[in-house]
């Protein structure tokens, strides 16, 4: 394991020194745009796994998509394609959306690591914390209001300090003005077929809160012409 600093972070012993600020990760990686971080993503050597992988995976989806969705890591069908979620759990999301009325083109698709780890094993916690300042770079830019959070591993990241994602999948989190809604992964559901069921309900509950979303945008547009024009009203009652 490489225990160097990132060039221009600061070492522990550095840390050690009063006189001299501590930058964090996440302090110097701040993107302009999506097509950066992302070409910053394909040349990053920060972890280990930027020596295993084949192509790294940044995410894909519009930079405007209100739904976020953060899985764990790529695995191999992702890792020889440069892409997310296009194996049999893609396949699975791919129709998981369908069942709420939603498709590929309303979601930006990422993960917690940008490179697959070596036989799909778990991430390692150095990893998740040289690869956190993108997946934080991508919420600032895309501004999501829903995030759904894809199994135990994106939840711990995401929302550290929640009970476990048995405890918690289906429950609409709310954080800085964020909804977060951890579910199963869907790779997690093709292993084991009894979390199929919940992971659909826990889709149909991301569903209505986009709902509930979408009724409180048409209240607030109804309430804003009625409230600008008050002033009116009011200089007509004086005038
Ligand atoms: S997993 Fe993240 S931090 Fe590690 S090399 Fe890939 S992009 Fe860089």
């Amino acid at each position: 394991m490489n225990t160097t600093a990132p060039a221009g972070v600061t070492s522990g012993a550095e840390r050690s020194r009063p006189d001299l600020r501590v930058y964090t990760f996440a302090d110097l990686v701040t993107f302009a745009d999506l097509p950066s971080l992302s070409r910053a993503v394909h040349d990053c050597r920060r972890c280990p796994l930027g020596a295993s992988r084949t192509h790294a995976v940044p995410g894909v989806g519009p930079a405007d998509a209100r739904i976020l969705i953060v899985g764990e890591a790529p695995g191999q069908n992702e890792d020889l394609q440069g892409e997310p979620f296009v194996g049999a759990a893609g396949k699975l999301l791919d129709q998981l959306l369908r069942g709420i009325g939603l498709s590929r083109a309303d979601v930006f698709i990422t993960n917690i690591l940008k490179c697959r780890p070596p036989g799909n094993r778990d991430p390692q916690p150095d990893e998740v914390e040289a690869c956190s300042p993108f997946l934080e770079d991508q919420l600032r830019l895309i501004r999501p209001e829903v995030v759904l959070v894809l199994g135990r591993h994106a939840l711990a990241r995401l929302l550290p300090g929640q009970d476990s994602i048995t405890r918690v999948h289906g429950r609409v989190i709310s954080r800085d003005g964020v909804s977060y809604i951890p579910v199963y992964h869907p790779a997690a559901a093709l292993y084991n077929s009894f979390l199929m069921k919940p992971l659909e309900q826990d889709f149909q509950a991301v569903r209505a809160h986009l709902d509930r979303m979408a009724a409180r945008r048409a209240v607030e547009a109804t309430a804003q012409p009625v409230a600008a024009a008050r002033p009116e009203e009011q200089l007509t009652l004086f005038g």
